[in-house]
Formats: structure tokens, C-alpha cells, sequence
């Protein structure tokens, strides 16, 4: 019940602080299983800064309308795309459902059917309740990687689009994208790409030397990608990103808001009134960054996936799944259920799902928690 008398500012804060109390933080480590991070100093001054700025009315807020369109800008060229258009925007989820609601909309087909992998992120289940297209799931290879011959076997006349996933959720698996890329181009049918996790990954590593698959609008099919800087790209939630290759995207699914302050504006994005702060921390932290930065963020993460994955290897009673391709590590072992039950109640932030518990190597992940977490497994598996 709202209080008759208000509560003094104290008095909220010692409230909160026994409240959240059983919320784990990323700062302590113990948060393994999360594609999300701590924040970067300088986008929480930002946030703190400019947090009253709404990108739903870019008429009272024109200078954060064009940091946006800068950030989508540097983020298209990050992607090998000379001119981009998009958003920032909640997260992957939204990206994900404005690159099938652009599909289908262009399409003009009476029964949308999108192909995707088995390994896709269930936001595309949100895609499909809402915008009444059906999902056509292509099956995985023995790599967990997405069989190209069945998204070929699977296309009909009612296909609006093909989804790609660089980094999946589960094992951080970079798809063939080049070999749908090639599909999407033969047969007329757009190509999404959900890099959600990998986009703020992959370009770095490539950098790095690791041996990545093309994934970007480098290739000809990839209409539009995903990308999120709320996840490796380190920005405060909620930030996610979608790039669209041309402006026909943009326009099929632009809606007139009439009534703003900027007079007659179109709005592509499913929230109304959304965050500036967190697409000007966005850009803050591109230019703060640089592509050295990341670079550096994204060197230690695949180090210590490496690292992780042969200490696993080197234990009993437990199994990789398959080579890290990305910073995520995932593991089996027959008594799953078991270890995941020990491992929370030693206060660890991870889960099992679909027969593996996954590692994320987060900027906040650093070594010293990893063999902290090791020691506690081994201890488990003592047992
Ligand atoms: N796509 C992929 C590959 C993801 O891994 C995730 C989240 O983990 C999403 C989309 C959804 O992102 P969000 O939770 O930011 O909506």
C-alpha cells in the first residue's frame, strides 16, 4: 500500500538495501550465466546526466535524436555498412521483433513463414504471437551450428525471411551465415541476422586473430542485424540495437505520431516514450572505447573461455559441450540437476538449460572467480 506519509529519503534507502538484499550483483563475480554486465562508469554518469532525455519526442530532443542516429551510424559501420538505419532500442527481443515485422510487412505474403534455427532465441516466440508469422525451425548440425541444407529445404513461397544467429544463446555458436547469406541472395529473401550477443564480440576477436565466419552486412544477403550494447557492448539496460542495410525496412514499419512536439514524426520502434540516456550512453561509450577498448574487453573474455574450457575438460564427472566459438563455455554432466542445485546454494548466478550449465565470460567474469567457481565444482563433484 502507498504510505499516507511519505517515507524520508533514509529511510528508503535502509528499506532497499534489506530488500535487495538477495539480489546478486555483477561486481561480487558470483554472476557467471548472464549475457548482461556492470555498466561502464562513464555510461552512469551519462545515464545520471541526461536522464530525462525521450527519444518518442525527437522534437523536444533533437540533439539526442542525432546522437542516436550517430550511434546506429558507428554501430552500422562496425558492421561493414556504409549508411544504416535503425534504432536503439529495449534489447534483442525488440530488435528481433522490428527486423520480422519489417519482413513481413515488405512481403506482401497472406501466410508469413520465417525460417530460423532450432538454436534461436525464443523472442522470435514473441515475434511470431504478435505479428501472426509462423516459425519454420530449421535443424541443427552435430556442432549445434544450423544445418544450411534444411533453411534451403525449407523455404516456400509464403518465406519472408531467414534468421541467422552469430552467438546463440546457450553455446555462443556462430552460424554459416556466409552459406545463408548466399541462400537468401539465390532465392530473393531477406537474411537476419540475431547478433545480439556476438555483434559486440565477433569484430573484435576477428581483430584478434580467432578464426569467425563472416556475419555482417559485408555480405549481400544480411538485411539487418541485431546487436546489443546491453550485453557485451557494456552499456546500462536497457539498450539493444537493430541496423537495417536499407531505408524500405525503416519505412515499412514506421508509424505516424502525430501529436509530438517535432510535429509529424514516424516512430519504428515498438516503445512509444523511450530511454536518450541510455542511446547517448551508447555512443559515450563507442567514442569513449574505441575499437582498441573493445578490442582489449573482448581479448580477455575469449582468453578466459579458452581457459575455462580445458579446465573443464580436465575434470571428471563433467563434459564441454562442444569448443568455445565465442566467450561462453558451456558444460554437461549426468548429475546436472544436482551441481546446478549445489552450485546456487553456494551463491552462484548460473543455470542449467537443455542439458548444460552456460559460462558467460562477461567483462565482470575475471579469472579469480572462475577458479573460485572451479574449486566449488570440484568440491561438488567430490561429493
Ligand atoms: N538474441 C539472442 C541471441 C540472445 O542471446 C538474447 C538474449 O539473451 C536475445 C536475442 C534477447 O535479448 P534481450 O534479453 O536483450 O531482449
Amino acid at each position: 500500500m502507498i504510505p499516507k506519509e511519505g517515507m524520508s529519503e533514509d529511510e528508503i534507502f535502509a528499506e532497499l538495501e534489506k530488500r535487495l538484499r538477495s539480489d546478486l550483483t555483477f561486481n561480487s563475480g558470483k554472476i557467471l550465466g548472464s549475457m548482461c554486465t556492470y555498466p561502464h562508469p562513464l555510461a552512469q554518469k551519462v545515464i545520471q546526466r541526461y536522464i530525462d532525455r525521450n527519444l518518442g519526442d525527437p522534437g523536444l530532443h533533437k540533439g539526442s535524436k542525432e546522437i542516436e542516429e550517430e550511434a546506429v551510424q558507428m554501430i552500422g559501420e562496425l558492421l561493414h555498412l556504409k549508411r544504416a538505419w535503425g534504432n536503439i532500442v529495449s534489447g534483442g527481443t525488440e530488435a528481433n521483433i522490428l527486423a520480422v515485422r519489417a519482413f513481413r510487412n515488405l512481403s506482401g505474403v497472406e501466410e508469413p513463414e520465417l525460417i530460423l534455427p532450432r538454436s534461436a532465441h525464443f523472442s522470435f516466440l514473441k515475434a511470431k504471437d504478435l505479428l501472426k508469422v509462423k516459425l519454420v525451425w530449421a535443424e541443427l548440425n552435430d556442432d549445434y551450428s544450423v544445418n544450411v541444407k534444411d533453411v534451403e529445404a525449407k523455404i516456400t513461397d509464403n518465406t519472408i525471411g531467414i534468421v541467422g544467429i552469430a552467438g546463440t544463446t546457450g553455446l555462443g555458436v556462430v552460424d554459416d551465415i556466409p552459406s545463408l547469406s548466399d541462400i537468401a541472395v539465390d532465392y530473393g529473401i531477406p537474411l537476419h541476422v540475431d547478433a545480439a550477443f556476438g555483434g559486440f564480440v565477433i569484430p573484435f576477436a576477428k581483430a584478434l586473430g580467432y578464426d569467425l565466419p563472416d556475419f555482417d552486412f559485408k555480405l549481400k544477403g544480411v538485411q539487418s542485424v541485431t546487436i546489443d550494447p546491453h550485453k557485451m557492448g557494456m552499456a546500462p539496460i536497457p539498450a539493444g540495437g537493430i541496423i537495417f542495410r536499407e531505408k524500405k525496412y525503416m519505412d515499412a514499419i514506421n508509424v505516424l505520431a502525430p501529436y509530438l512536439a517535432g510535429g509529424e514524426i514516424f516512430q519504428a520502434t515498438i516503445t512509444g516514450t523511450r530511454p536518450g540516456a541510455n542511446a547517448i550512453a551508447v555512443w559515450a561509450l563507442l567514442k569513449h572505447l574505441g575499437f582498441e577498448g573493445y578490442k582489449e574487453v573482448v581479448g580477455e573474455a575469449m582468453e578466459n573461455a579458452k581457459w575455462f574450457a580445458e579446465q573443464i575438460k580436465a575434470l571428471n564427472g563433467v563434459y564441454l559441450i562442444r569448443e568455445p566459438m565465442l566467450n561462453i563455455v558451456s558444460f554437461g554432466s549426468k548429475e546436472l540437476k544436482k551441481i546446478e542445485k549445489d552450485l546456487k546454494k553456494r551463491g552462484w548466478g548460473i543455470s542449467a538449460h537443455r542439458g548444460y550449465i552456460r559460462i558467460v565470460m562477461m567483462p565482470h567474469v575475471k579469472r579469480e572467480h572462475l577458479k573460485s567457481f572451479l574449486n566449488d565444482l570440484v568440491e561438488i563433484l567430490k561429493k
